[in-house]
């Protein structure tokens, strides 16, 4: 079988990237590899990540975790999205730690069989995971129930450095920290910053930083920096196949809706990828790269294709590979402008009709 597209992921800039933050930071380092490692591969890019120096690996379900245990890897893993109710007790046997942000969790976590690794989550004010209203209470908790081997928070706003709230979340972090070591537990892994805190915040750092966007090589906000700037090389190229090319005359409506017609006698290519791979429908003014050339979308999205201009000159034929994203051309970033999104959504939705190609580099 031909592939119609593929996503092609540079497994050495996943390494560059990791000891570039790695150096960063200067602390210890946990490769978030939830969904799918960003659309990368989780297994690929977590042995990746590991061999480069990251000590930890983060991920948002279990059963994300399980995949990597079961993988054979032996590296720490924390999964933070595991709500009540969830097997508990497997993630103990797989020695994967926990985190914990509520009294109901908590209390099913300490009745299992053997004392299960957790970190305890707080909310300093995204207002989203971790410990807030039940914090008084969860503090008069039988910790000895378990190991807890972490502390952590999430911001909210650290793509924008400037902002008083990520100086409140931090205050409201080390103030919770006091409280939970004044009962007698004293987390060894304090972790807070996120990839834009690891570039643009040393001081959050504590004793690691969990670092997702930037181990892809893409900026966390383009408004801080591209991922140049930050010395970050992106992961993924995006390829498609033209699966037609033709020459079309002026004035031809151009898909669904006619949303764009024709204004000069043309060449267009449709691209064999649609929304149904990830690709935003509503894109405006991004496209594809054919021969250096950038040729953009014309007409709406459809579900499996669709259409560029790729100019009354062009040389491109049915059947050519075109890049709709990567380090040259249009970038994640630029997709990610198209569509009122960003780069994180742009890659993580890549659907699993897209095979990823691994290049070792
Ligand atoms: C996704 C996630 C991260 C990584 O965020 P990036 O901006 O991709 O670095 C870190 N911590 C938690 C809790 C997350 O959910």
């Amino acid at each position: 079988m031909q592939n119609r597209a593929e996503a092609h992921i540079n497994l050495q800039a996943i390494s560059r990237n990791v000891e570039r933050l790695k150096k960063t930071a200067g602390t210890d380092l946990l490769a978030v590899v939830k969904a799918d490692a960003y659309g990368h591969g989780l297994l690929e890019v977590s042995k990746t990540a590991l061999l480069a120096g990251a000590d930890w690996l983060g991920v948002a379900l279990l059963e994300e975790a399980i995949t990597l245990r079961k993988a054979g890897i032996t590296a720490p893993i924390l999964a933070w999205l595991v709500p009540p109710g969830s097997d508990f007790q497997l993630a103990l046997t797989h020695s994967i730690d926990i985190a914990i942000s509520s009294i109901e969790a908590f209390e099913q976590i300490s009745k299992l069989n053997g004392k299960a690794r957790v970190h305890i989550e707080v909310d300093t004010g995204m207002t989203r995971g971790g410990f807030l209203d039940e914090w008084q209470e969860f503090l008069r908790s039988d910790f000895s129930t378990v190991e807890v081997v972490g502390f952590f928070s999430h911001f909210a706003r650290a793509d924008e450095p400037k902002e008083k709230q990520n100086r409140d979340q931090v205050t409201r972090f080390n103030a919770m920290l006091l409280e939970l070591e004044a009962v007698g537990v004293r987390p060894p892994v304090k972790h807070l910053s996120n990839s834009a805190a690891t570039l643009a915040d040393h001081a959050s750092a504590l004793s690691m930083v969990r670092t997702g966007i930037a181990m892809y090589g893409l900026t966390p906000d383009t408004r801080m920096g591209s991922s140049d700037s930050f010395g970050l090389v992106p992961a993924m190229t995006l390829r498609a196949k033209l699966h037609l090319v033709k020459n079309v005359p002026a004035g031809s409506p151009v898909g669904y809706g006619a949303t764009e017609v024709t204004t000069r006698d043309t060449r267009l290519g449709v691209v064999a990828m649609g929304y149904a791979d990830g690709i935003p429908r509503i894109a405006r003014n991004a496209g594809v790269v054919f021969d250096g050339v950038r040729a953009p979308i014309i007409g709406r999205v459809s579900m499996d294709q669709f259409v560029v201009d790729l100019g009354p000159e062009s040389s491109a034929q049915s059947g050519d590979w075109v890049t709709v994203f990567g380090v040259d051309g249009y970038t994640a970033d630029d997709w990610a402008l198209a569509s009122q999104s960003v780069n994180y959504e742009i890659v993580t939705r890549i659907g699993p009709r897209v095979p990823r190609i691994y290049d070792h580099g």
